[in-house]
């Protein structure tokens, strides 16, 4: 019978849950809202749901999943798999998130931050197959990351490594949601994209941006930054180029700093795709130091959102060498 593993990824809008063989093999994914609203107690029930879902979904006994790995945003201790706290999880705090699940579904588990576990299934099945030295950027509301030193996730002292998005980039710039200014996140996130579009429409009333939002500036979002820039619109592409730009002062720091093998940059913002990337190639080219910069491969992450459950899968595949797990007698399948 074909191990199976169980990947899922806690959101703060969506739980997704995946049942992956251990050659990267998606059998079924299902998902649903998270409702964080309802409080942890019903988020952890809905999670739970889930993962029973999907495994009657795809018909695959319970037997067969040998472990589970989650993604949880926010700060999490690994070890423990205890979520400490979440932004996008209100009133979470102090949650032993692991051990609820594993209570439950009676199954090893293996919890993670988002990010880092995103960027774990970019290098497991995504933009990263080939490389064993990565580093994931996720460009959403927020910006987040993970870094894959020698194929394994970095994770520093006390779990925090690899938050990308609170690089400063520019000392006096815009405050970020962290408290300082100017971070990576505060310059080229979609809120930061659409905060710059606003302003292009103030001051520029007659460009192509602003008529596609009928002037109203509030409407603006990075998508639309993004629609105008493609289409020819000026006042646009210098937003786009900005973005681009202030990301490639981040990568080519991170390109002197880990001598990654390849930066994938993922999450809704990069749908903006080579429109975005031949400036992060260019300003990254320029910055970093020559043998390092040459040859990193800057390219737009492949399995979008997909790319938690698929890292979360492997995680829990990686982890899974105990068959002893709650003390029952089963022979190695
Ligand atoms: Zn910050």
């Amino acid at each position: 019978m074909t191990p199976v593993y169980l990947g899922i990824d806690l959101g703060g809008s969506n739980i997704t849950a995946a049942l992956i063989t251990s050659s990267g093999k998606l059998l079924r994914l299902e998902k649903i809202k998270t409702h964080s609203h309802e409080g942890v107690r019903k988020t952890i029930a809905r999670v739970v749901d889930l993962a029973r879902l999907v495994q009657v979904a795809a018909s695959v006994p319970s037997r067969q999943v040998k472990a589970v790995g989650i993604g949880v945003p926010g700060v999490i201790s690994c070890k423990s798999g205890v979520v400490r706290f979440s932004p996008n999880l209100p009133g979470w705090k102090n949650v032993p998130l692991a051990a609820k699940i594993k209570a439950a579904l009676k199954k090893p588990i293996v919890m993670d931050n988002d990010a880092n576990v995103a960027a774990y299934g970019e290098k497991w099945m995504g933009a990263g197959k080939k490389y064993n030295h990565v580093v994931v950027y996720t460009l959403g509301t927020g910006v987040g990351g993970g870094v894959i030193v020698d194929s394994k996730l970095l994770h520093g002292y006390s779990d925090g490594a690899g938050e990308l998005g609170h690089m400063t980039i520019l000392p006096e710039g815009p405050r970020c949601n962290c408290g300082n200014r100017g971070c990576l996140e505060a310059l080229v996130s979609g809120t930061a994209i659409a905060r710059e579009g606003r302003r292009a429409v103030k001051e520029h009333p007659k460009s192509a941006l602003a008529r596609l939002c009928e002037g109203r500036a509030d409407l603006v979002t990075s998508k639309l930054v993004f629609q105008a820039a493609s289409a020819g619109d000026v006042t646009a592409k210098n937003i786009v180029a900005q973005t681009g730009r202030f990301l490639g002062i981040a990568v080519a720091n991170i390109i002197n700093l880990l001598n990654p093998e390849a930066v994938i940059i993922g999450g809704g913002v990069s749908k903006a795709g080579e429109d975005l990337l031949k400036h992060v190639r260019r300003e990254a080219g320029r910055r970093s130091m020559d043998d390092l910069g040459k040859g990193v491969k800057i390219v737009a992450a492949k399995l979008e959102d997909r790319a938690g459950v698929f890292g979360a899968a492997r995680l829990a595949m990686q982890n899974s060498h105990y068959q002893a797990e709650g003390g029952r007698k089963r022979r190695h399948e």
